[in-house]
């Protein structure tokens, strides 16, 4: 037996421990999946979602506990962790009355003789691993289609919240799901390792790029798929017709929240020349409204980073711009009052594009800005990653945006603001960022295998 320690990144105190999965146990628990398969899948549609809708009436039911949990866990604020709870159990509800339009079987060819169908059939046993940032939410993303189309799941959630996850864990027990159906190993990159080594039918995976690289390997000699979901470095472009206060507000709440540790949002700012000023004087504005603290209280704005690598990997990019000549605008250090993973909000400029925060992600409070002269300019700027998940154009004139938006290379792209998200969506992105896409109707079929049956008349 061993242990896990879960650790409260606002003070560095234990919050509590919890016995990890072994691999002997991981290895029983992927027997069961495939015992359980084909039971699952036989069930009907409607049948599977109403048991899912009984995992769904607990959940929301300890939707308290898993807020407070998360928060003490990872540093989340708990505003933020009671909208993540909130936001999964709405996903879930459009997935239960979506999911039959998203998979009947669809027609592809018909004359006087013949019909041809397209069916959407589950894959098997999927394995699902979860990075640290949305305990909650992530889970519910990897999870939910999946056993809606009638795949059974083996999760990993991360290391850095087993309390949460073990919360979890007890109330997919108490409800309905039949056992082996919905299954959670408690552990680390090491268990991981151990999982994607055995027997699966397909890998969902979302986290950092290196760990994807690592994990699409594996699925390559097994010849199963790896929907991959990873890292980002969104820029934002500010065009020179934007209207600057608003683009701050909204840039600063998209880049902050959950202290910057969040895929998708806004990593690196390009703002027209001309607007440069208006637009720092504004960002610094927001920051100075920001309260760094216990991420317990209401009021607080900016928690901690999930733990002291995160927090160490931060600091040195952060130096690494400073020696090579970028100018702090804001923060730039830890606070001297505060005991846990924190780091103030930071605002960075004379950024030069081979340091580590405009090549790398930085997955933490600090705002890269640059300018430029013309859009085609701003474009390649936008581009000038190895990411590809999301950008945000800031600009009042149709064109424009019609032009960015098809010029640069990501999966999502939002105006004025960071609002394309929706269970109704296809969320993933390209390049380094990933190859699938996670929820909507592109999410349920990616998670199926399409089978096409000709029928006579
Ligand atoms: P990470 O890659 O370190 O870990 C993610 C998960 O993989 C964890 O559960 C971890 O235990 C497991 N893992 C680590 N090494 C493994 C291995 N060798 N084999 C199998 N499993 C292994 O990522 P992280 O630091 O937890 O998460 C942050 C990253 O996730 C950021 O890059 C962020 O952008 C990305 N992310 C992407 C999305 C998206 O939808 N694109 C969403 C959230 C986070």
């Amino acid at each position: 037996m061993w242990r896990i320690v879960s650790i409260n990144s606002a003070t560095n105190e234990i919050v509590g421990k919890v016995v990890g999965t072994t691999s002997e146990q991981a290895k029983t628990m992927v027997e069961k999946a495939h015992a359980t398969f084909q039971s699952w899948k036989s069930l009907t549609l409607q049948k599977r979602i109403e048991l899912l809708q009984d995992f769904a009436k607990h959940l929301e039911k300890n939707a308290d506990k898993i807020s407070k949990l998360m928060t003490q866990e990872m540093g989340k604020p708990i505003t933020q962790s009671e909208q993540e709870i909130a936001r999964a159990l709405d996903y879930l509800k459009w997935n239960f009355e979506n999911a039959e339009k998203c998979l009947s079987p669809e027609t592809t060819f018909e004359n006087d003789k013949t019909i041809h169908k397209v069916f959407f059939e589950p894959k098997g046993v999927v394995l699902c691993i979860q990075p640290f940032n949305f305990p909650i939410s992530q889970f519910i993303w990897q999870t939910i289609q999946n056993l809606i189309v009638g795949n059974v799941v083996v999760s990993k959630p991360d290391i850095n919240s087993p309390l949460t996850a073990k919360l979890i864990r007890e109330i997919i027990d108490t409800s309905k799901l039949p056992k082996g159906v919905l299954q959670i190993c408690i552990g680390g990159a090491e268990l991981g390792q151990f999982l994607v080594n055995q027997n699966f039918d397909m890998f969902l995976f979302t986290g950092s790029t290196k760990t994807g690289e690592y994990i699409s390997k594996i699925a390559g000699e097994k010849m199963i798929p790896a929907h991959l979901e990873l890292g980002g470095s969104s820029p934002a472009i500010v065009c020179a017709d934007a209207d600057i206060a608003t683009s701050a507000e909204r840039i600063f709440a998209n880049r902050f929240r959950n202290s910057g540790q969040v895929c998708d949002c806004i990593k690196r700012v390009i703002v027209h020349e001309n607007k440069f000023d208006e637009l720092v004087k504004n960002l610094v504005n927001e920051a100075n409204n920001q309260v760094v603290g216990n991420p317990m209280d209401k009021e607080t704005t900016i928690g901690p980073l999930v733990n002291k690598q995160q927090l160490e990997k931060l600091i040195v990019q952060v130096a690494d711009a400073v020696k090579n000549g970028a100018k702090i605008v804001y923060g730039g250090k830890q606070p001297k009052n505060l005991k846990g993973n924190f780091y103030e909000p930071t605002i960075l400029t004379n950024i030069k594009k081979d340091m580590k925060v405009w090549q790398e992600e930085v997955f933490g409070p600090v705002l890269p800005i640059v300018t430029f002269k013309t859009v085609d300019e701003a474009i390649k700027l936008g581009n000038d990653t190895i990411y590809g998940l999301s950008a945000c154009i800031f600009t009042s004139n149709k064109e424009t945006y019609e032009k960015i938006s098809k010029e640069i290379n990501a999966g999502m792209i939002a105006l004025n603001d960071k609002n394309y998200g929706g269970a109704f969506n296809p969320f993933g992105g390209v390049k380094a960022s990933g190859n699938a896409r996670v929820l909507g109707k592109y999410g349920f079929r990616e998670l199926c295998n399409i089978k096409l049956i000709t029928f006579e008349k």
